[in-house]
């Protein structure tokens, strides 16, 4: 297998909290207690806890988004360090994220939502974005009609298309989805699984799938890992975690799964 482009070694995240009528005791959540992972392309890592255990902040995380207070994260094999440092790392590892209804500038048309990567990151001519777009409308299953709207005028499920189109822009060779059916109608959550499927198989990239329902991680995941309380308390070889969890943690999840009790 290749080597790792993302490393996550022993990451914590304590977030501060405000003193003073907090509910939390001592101002401060750990929401991350030392995890370690590896992301590699061609590979899905699935992502499987209750709300609050820390999944959005490994997210942050792996994606960039958020320093980690503990622990390190190594891009192929090295910290990320100075502009250039963020700046490939941002190319390389992109974001889907749970409601794409507020992930979305509700101001831009699909098309200028899609050309944006390309242009802060100076990519191409103003003719090569436009076509790479249109390209990656088709990749999504969105019509050439799509560019001229802006996401009020179309449905949940069409906007996620078009999160996912904006995050596949800059060429990532890993995309991290943080819940990214969640947010959509039950008819179209179907969909855009197989879409994300359909990308990992046909670009080879590396994906992190991460959701609190551990069925709609297991059609998805080559391997999973269940989190609780800011650790990985199991993580395998997602059959293995299915039908032979080793952690008391994994078999209430799989317990309270509802298509288990009406199966
Ligand atoms: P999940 O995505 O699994 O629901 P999160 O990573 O969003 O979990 O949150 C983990 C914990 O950290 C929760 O207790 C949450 O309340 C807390 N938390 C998340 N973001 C912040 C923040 N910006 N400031 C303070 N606490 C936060
Ligand atoms: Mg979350």
């Amino acid at each position: 297998m290749s080597s790792p482009i993302v490393e996550l070694r022993g990451v914590k995240v304590t977030y501060r909290t405000r003193t003073g009528g907090s509910v939390f005791k001592h101002g401060s959540v750990n929401a991350l207690r030392g995890v370690d992972l590896d992301i590699s392309v061609g590979q899905t890592v699935g992502i499987v806890g209750e709300s609050g255990c820390g999944k959005s902040t490994l997210a942050k995380v792996i994606v960039g988004l958020q320093e980690p207070t503990g622990g390190s994260v190594l891009f192929r094999g090295k910290p990320v360090r100075g502009r250039k440092g963020r700046t490939d790392f941002g190319r390389a590892v992109s974001v889907v994220f749970q409601d794409p209804a507020t992930a979305l500038n509700p101001r831009m048309t699909v098309l200028n939502t899609i050309l944006d990567p390309m242009q802060v990151h100076g990519i191409g001519t103003r003719r090569s974005r436009e076509a790479r777009a249109y390209e990656l409308l088709d990749v999504v299953g969105l019509p050439p009609s799509a560019a001229a709207v802006v996401p009020a005028q179309i449905s949940g499920g069409q906007r996620q298309r078009v999160a996912i189109a904006r995050a596949l822009a800059l060429d990532p060779q890993i995309i991290v989805a943080d819940e990214p059916t969640s947010a959509l109608d039950v008819s179209v959550r179907a969909q855009i699984l197989n879409l994300l499927g359909k990308l990992k198989r046909e670009l080879g990239l590396g994906m992190v799938f991460i959701s609190h329902d551990i069925q709609t991680v297991r059609h998805v995941s080559d391997t999973i890992c269940v989190m609780n309380d800011g650790v990985i308390v199991e993580r395998g070889d997602a059959e293995q975690v299915f039908d032979d969890p080793h952690d008391a943690y994994t078999r209430k999840l799989l317990g309270a799964a509802p298509s288990l009790l009406h199966a």
